[in-house]
């Protein structure tokens, strides 16, 4: 069974700190079967119905395993291969761990806590969000729809194809995704303000963060557009969104997500006082921002096909983060400060307890333990040592033709 289509509608409420989901689900089934399992956690499943095109249509009834993060749909008689429409409603809140779909707080100018909601899945959190097939090599298409506040902004990975007030709620749609990996998708509601658009290719590239720190915003823009220019250059192939969005989040677990045309950063990786930033603090969002940019590529258009090969996204992100940078600000020297991250995977590289730069995963939550230096400092030094064995130009040509390749899919 493999689900190639979600139309998912989400009504966040920060009033209440909690979530309304309806979502219909295009599925293959490929063996006949009377049951679906799926993942979901901290979700309440109130509705599930089958259709398929013929309108046979049959209710299921959901049984929610929480230790194994799954919810099994039970349907009264057979559903034969072929395409069926699987419609959820479901509730959840919007909770306050920094992962699935969750709620940001912060202090406006006046000194008022102020709160948004916004999203963290990688790697297997979207399944707090929405019940869906969470493993990387599950890609489909994403056409999602934010019901909000009024006085709200949506983001989303995609452009917004459609937005209207209705009883009293912003009703706005986004434009159907690429096929990409569920970990990828991304939802952001709050005050938002934003830089103006500037356009790479066809992309409108712009930085949102919350209000009054708007003029925090143009160094990150400025790398944002550069290396987005360099990679559609490097790699050969457009930017895959049709826009880009970089989101400061004031509450934000990692240092930034590479949600396909809606990354999300904390603040310190995106927003930079150029006149009082050190140099290393000007370093870091340089570095940040390209790195994720890299993504759009590597981990979005081809994503590795099980977190064993998480290097294929973080390596090569970190190696192309220091191309990208280091052909922005030459003087910066980049490669030769990046032997401080090479000396640092060293030191770990030198223990008992080291591992291969690939290495076995079996639980989702194992995946987590993956993140570390050896996968991206280790993982980008042994690039560059490739890169520097092959030749530039050869390596690069090898990166275009495994782009090429797996593109909309995946590679290990
Ligand atoms: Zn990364």
């Amino acid at each position: 069974m493999r689900p190639t289509r979600y139309e998912l509608r989400l009504e966040p409420d920060l009033t209440t700190l909690t979530f309304a989901g309806e979502q219909t689900v295009t599925l293959e089934v490929a063996e006949p079967t009377s049951q679906i399992v799926l993942n979901a956690v901290e979700l309440t499943i109130d509705e599930a119905t089958i259709t398929n095109a013929r309108g046979d249509s049959r209710r299921g009834a959901p049984l929610a395993d929480e230790p194994a993060e799954r919810c099994r749909l039970t349907f009264p008689s057979t559903i034969e291969p072929g395409t069926w429409r699987l419609r959820l409603a479901f509730r959840g809140t919007l909770n306050d761990k920094l992962r699935g779909f969750y709620r940001s707080s912060y202090k406006d100018p006046n000194g008022e806590v102020r709160l948004m909601a916004a999203t963290q899945f990688e790697a297997t959190d979207a399944r707090r969000a929405f019940p869906c097939w969470d493993e990387p090599d599950f890609k489909a298409v994403f056409a999602v729809t934010l019901v909000i506040d009024p006085k709200l902004t949506a983001v989303s990975n995609t452009a917004v194809v459609g937005e209207r007030v209705e009883g009293g709620r912003k009703i706005v749609a986004f434009a159907d995704s690429m096929k990409m990996s569920t970990y990828l998708v991304a939802f952001v509601v709050g005050e938002l303000e934003a830089t103006d658009p500037v356009l790479v290719g066809k992309a409108p590239v712009r930085v949102w963060c919350v209000p009054g720190k708007r003029r925090l915003a143009a160094f990150g823009h400025e790398i944002a557009v550069a290396s987005l220019r360099f990679f559609e250059d490097y790699y050969g192939l457009p930017y895959p969104g049709d826009k880009l969005d970089l989101l400061a989040i004031p509450d934000f677990a990692a240092g930034a997500m590479e949600n396909l045309g809606a990354i999300t950063f904390r603040e310190t990786a995106l927003l930079v006082d150029e006149r009082a930033a050190s140099h290393s603090e000007l370093e870091r969002v340089a570095d940040v921002v390209a790195h994720e940019n890299a993504h759009m590529w590597f981990g979005d258009l081809v994503t590795m096909t099980w977190w064993n090969g998480i290097w294929l996204n973080e390596a090569f992100a970190t190696f192309m983060e220091m191309l990208a940078v280091d052909a922005w600000k030459p003087e910066w020297q980049r490669w030769t400060t990046f032997g401080v991250s090479r000396a640092a995977a060293l030191a770990v590289d030198g223990l008992h307890s080291t591992r291969p730069i690939e290495f076995h995963v079996e639980a989702p939550r194992d995946a987590d333990a993956m993140f570390d230096v050896l996968t991206y400092e280790k993982g980008a030094s042994v690039l560059r040592m490739l890169e520097q064995h092959l030749g530039p130009a050869v390596f690069r040509d090898g990166v275009r033709e495994y782009l090429r390749r797996h593109a909309y899919a995946n590679a290990d």
